[in-house]
This record gives C-alpha cells, sequence and structure tokens, in this order.
C-alpha cells in the first residue's frame, strides 16, 4: 500500500488485479464446468417449471450489492439456485413458445468466445473471429439453400442477437433501397421525410417483430398491411395483389413484402416461390421471415416448402431456435451484400465505395449492420457444426418436424382433442373438445351457437394451459387461431422422443379432467 501505481506496475503485480492464481483457476473451472455436464447429464431432473413464486425468486436473489467477495462456495450456491429457478429450455417436454436446448459443444464454445472476448467489429479488430463469421454465415446460407450449386454464391450477410433485430436491419436496407431509387437525398430526408406512406405487405400471421421494426424506422406500424392468410395459414396471393394495387392507385409507395417461411403460430410456409415473382415484377424488395423455420430447409423432408428462398432479396434465421445454438444467434443473409453496405453509406456514391473497397482486410460489419461492438457469436455455431457436422444436425431437425406430425397424429385419432393446424413443420395446435361441447358443436344449428361452445371452449383450454405449465412435467403455450385458443406444442429439441409427446398429451388429459371435476 501506499506506493506509486507506477512502480506497482513496474515490478510486474498490482493490489487491484483481478487475475487468479492457476490454483484458483482450475477451481472455478471445475466448479462450472461440473455444473455444466451435470445439467448437460441430467435434462429431466428438474421440472420444466420451478415451483416458485416471484416473491420466493426476489426473496433469493434480491441481495445488497456484496461489498466484498464472497468466494466461490458461496457463488457456486446461489448459481445452483439460478438453475433450479429457471424455466428448463433443456428440458424434453418443454413445448413453450421457440424454446431449444443448447448442444453441449455450442455452450463449451461460448465459454471459450467470453474468455477471449473478441470485439467483432471488423477483420481488424478479429482477423479470426470475423472469418469465422463470414464462414459461419456462408454455411448458413448452404444449409437452408440460399446459396450453393451456382445461386447467390455472392451473399453475404451478418450474425445478430437474434430475429428481431434481422428483421428490423432488413427493413432499413429494403427502405433505404427504395429512398434511393426515389431520388430522395437521404443525408437530408432521412426515413421522414414528407412524401407518400411507403407500405410493406406480409400476412396476418406475421410476426410481431416486423410491425415493431417499422415503428422503430419511423414507418409506423400502421403501414404494415396484414393480408389474409388461407385456411392453411398461408398469405393469399390474389388478395396481396389486389392491396398493393389499390395502395399504389391511392398514390402510396409499395416497398416490401415480407413472407413468413414457418410463421410462430403454426409454423406455415408462404409460397416463396410465387411471392419471389410477384415482388420481382413489381420491384418490391422480398424479405424472408425465417427466425422459426427457414433452418427446417435443411430437413430433406421439409426442403420443397422453402423452394423459391434464394429468390429472396434478404432472409432472417434464427440458429438459437433450430440450430439448437445457445442464445443469441440470429443471422441476416443478403442476396446482395452491397445493397445493406449502400443502405449503411447512404448514398449512391457510398454504394460504390463501400463495394469497391470490400476487400477482406477492410471487412467491417458496422458497414452492415447498426452495431459496433459486436460479441464472437459465430463461434458457438461454427463448433456445434463442426463437431456434429450438417448432415447429423439435419437429422435432429427432421425428427423434430417427425414428433409434430406425430403428435397430430395422435391428436386427430383421439376422441377428446382436436387438430386446429396442419402440423407444417415443428408445431402441434390443438384443443382439448370433451364430448358434450363436441355433441354441441356437431348440433349447433347457426354461427352463434357455436361461438358460444367455442368460448367456452377457449376459456376451459386456457385454464388447462395454465395447470400443465405449474404442473411442471410438461409445458405447453397457446396460440389464437382465427379467434380460437389453441394449445400450442412447439418441437425443436434433440432430446424429445415419442413417449415424451405420449406423456404430454396425457398430463393435457389429466389437466382438463381435473379441471372437469373440480
Ligand atoms: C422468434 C421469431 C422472431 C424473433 O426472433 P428473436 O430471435 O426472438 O428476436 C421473428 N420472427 C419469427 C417468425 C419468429 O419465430
Amino acid at each position: 500500500m501506499g506506493k506509486p501505481m507506477s512502480e506497482e506496475m513496474h515490478e510486474g503485480a498490482r493490489a487491484s488485479t483481478l487475475d487468479l492464481p492457476r490454483a484458483e483457476l482450475e477451481e472455478l473451472a471445475q466448479v462450472f464446468c461440473r455444473m455444466a455436464v451435470d445439467y448437460f447429464a441430467a435434462a429431466e431432473a428438474l421440472p420444466v417449471f420451478p415451483d416458485t413464486s416471484a416473491e420466493k425468486v426476489a426473496e433469493l436473489f434480491r441481495t445488497p450489492l456484496p461489498e466484498e467477495g464472497t468466494g466461490l462456495e458461496t457463488l457456486a450456491r446461489a448459481c445452483a439456485e439460478v438453475v433450479r429457478a429457471s424455466r428448463q429450455n433443456g428440458h424434453p417436454r418443454m413445448f413453450g413458445y421457440v424454446a431449444s436446448p443448447a448442444t453441449p459443444v455450442g455452450a463449451f464454445a461460448s465459454l471459450l468466445a467470453s474468455a477471449l472476448n473478441s470485439n467483432v467489429t471488423s477483420w481488424r479488430s478479429a482477423p479470426a473471429p470475423t472469418e469465422v463469421e463470414r464462414t459461419v454465415v456462408g454455411w448458413l446460407a448452404e444449409l437452408i439453400g440460399f446459396k450453393g450449386g451456382g445461386v447467390n454464391e455472392s451473399c453475404g450477410g451478418l450474425l445478430t442477437s437474434g430475429g428481431s433485430m434481422a428483421n428490423l436491419n432488413a427493413l432499413f436496407v429494403a427502405h433505404r433501397r427504395h429512398a434511393r431509387a426515389g431520388g430522395r437525398d437521404l443525408s437530408r430526408a432521412g426515413l421522414w421525410d414528407a412524401g407518400a406512406p411507403a407500405t410493406l405487405y406480409a400476412s396476418d400471421q406475421v410476426h410481431l417483430s416486423i410491425p415493431k421494426a417499422a415503428d422503430i424506422l419511423g414507418l409506423g406500424r400502421e403501414q404494415v398491411r396484414g393480408v389474409p392468410s388461407d385456411e392453411s395459414f398461408r398469405i393469399d396471393l390474389r388478395l396481396l395483389r389486389e392491396r398493393v394495387e389499390a395502395d399504389e392507385r391511392a398514390g402510396l409507395r409499395p416497398f416490401c413484402v415480407v413472407a413468413s417461411a414457418g410463421t410462430v403460430s403454426t409454423g406455415a410456409v408462404d409460397p416463396l416461390r410465387e411471392l419471389a415473382s410477384f415482388a420481382r415484377g413489381r420491384g418490391l424488395w422480398l424479405h424472408v421471415d425465417g427466425a422459426y423455420g427457414a433452418l427446417a430447409a435443411c430437413a430433406p423432408s421439409k426442403r420443397a416448402l422453402f423452394d423459391g428462398l434464394a429468390e429472396a432479396d434478404s432472409v432472417s434465421l434464427d440458429p438459437h431456435k433450430w440450430l439448437y445454438t445457445p442464445l443469441g444467434a440470429g443471422c441476416l443473409l443478403f442476396r446482395d451484400l452491397a445493397e445493406a453496405g449502400a443502405a449503411y453509406a447512404g448514398t449512391e456514391e457510398g454504394y460504390i465505395k463501400v463495394f469497391e473497397r470490400a476487400t477482406d482486410e477492410a471487412f467491417a460489419f458496422w458497414d452492415y449492420g447498426a452495431e459496433l461492438s459486436r460479441p464472437f457469436r459465430a463461434l458457438k455455431v461454427w463448433a456445434a457444426l463442426s463437431y456434429y457436422g450438417a448432415r447429423r444436425v439435419a437429422a435432429a431437425i427432421e425428427d423434430d418436424c417427425a414428433l409434430a406430425a406425430y403428435m397430430a397424429g395422435r391428436v386427430a385419432a383421439s376422441e377428446d382433442f382436436e387438430l386446429l393446424a396442419p402440423p407444417t413443420l415443428g408445431i402441434c395446435c390443438f384443443r382439448y373438445v370433451p364430448a358434450e361441447p363436441r355433441r354441441e358443436l356437431e348440433a349447433a344449428a347457426d354461427e352463434e351457437e357455436r361461438r358460444l361452445v367455442n368460448s367456452r371452449l377457449d376459456r376451459l383450454n386456457e385454464r388447462v394451459m395454465l395447470r400443465v405449465q405449474r404442473g411442471g412435467r410438461a409445458y405447453v403455450s397457446n396460440a389464437s387461431l382465427r379467434g380460437r385458443f389453441a394449445l400450442r406444442a412447439s418441437i425443436t429439441n434433440f432430446r424429445t422422443t415419442r413417449r415424451d409427446i405420449d406423456l404430454t398429451l396425457e398430463v393435457v388429459r389429466r389437466a382438463a379432467r381435473d379441471l372437469e371435476n373440480e
């Protein structure tokens, strides 16, 4: 104490260092790796949802800022509490939302990426991580058929925190291109010029991140035109055409179509080839929101659904959903990465400049997205794809889809469940319909009678869902399909088996019968 800082530094030690001696490092590694290994080895050890409450969780963690360190033992105990009081996304019967388990390889790669702590802004800042990310982006494009075999060989993109940020970036680039084409001075007008509103089009099943992005970009969410979907929840092409033409006649400026490649409610895939030719014919940007579903294109039995994907201008996909990558890992692909460069450069001149200096060592991700400092997201994706290989990952996705089809089959064949949407990818939407309302629905004289029975069923199924969620043996969430309450099981989990599906349907049935008997 008391020595000037420079002198201490000179001696090669400083009192304030946060470094740890080798033995302590080994101990840390032991404790944290052991916890992760135990977690991976016993995926069903804990209930899917913890038997706890907000008060109990607050009691555990709302502690004062520690003035002095607690030491490893206390920290490890607290971490074990964190694990116990979490929802278990790795549990084989976690079917809510789109929740995936992390692969062990991805998780350990995340640890290494954190230790290295690269700032992946550009090649100069992080040579290998930049190359790994650009390679991973290419692999992802190839996996989903957006690139390869002579198609879109010069496509590019970047990893994002998730699908919402990928969608936001895509719409920004699409709108900038539209503004450039209209000859607006972007340096003055920005996005808020006073011209007629720029409009974009998507089915009524579109993910909420799209209207949100329109709001953030200053376009306004009302400029996202919701086009009705057909009985299998795919966009109605005729209504899309009519809507665009009506808006053009009204003097508005349509600039983009957003296709859903896997809607979040039912997994429906819009007709991509038809949308691509429609968009091309009208000079509209085609963005495909594949955050949930695009990776299913690597499952051989699902590939045909994604026919036309390669014609899109941009595609979002989420490795943290269907590549079982630890959160957060989204990806945005551009058919022509220079379009993104132009959007961020802001001018036609910039467009050319970025394009010309696109040598590898001058490459910077900030030329194509909003972030400056960026974590090394690519390592966890790269490590898992390297370790398992694309074939094995595709087989896992294929099996997830087969399980959703199996579940739908069990639902359709049962007396007391009703299937509410075709299981296109990995999602099964259904509801519990016991004998009496089933008879009432069949005998209903008119729409009003049916509506009354349906709203009773909505309330019953909502209570069933909450009871299942609280029970901790399985977890389903819900979707609103044409105003009806659906129980929704989404399977993006390499641990789930047919036994888990059977058990889950039994858990749902039991919850429903218990409610009926109360
Ligand atoms: C999940 C999802 C998003 C948003 O992705 P995040 O990674 O959660 O930000 C967007 N679109 C669809 C269709 C999704 O399923």
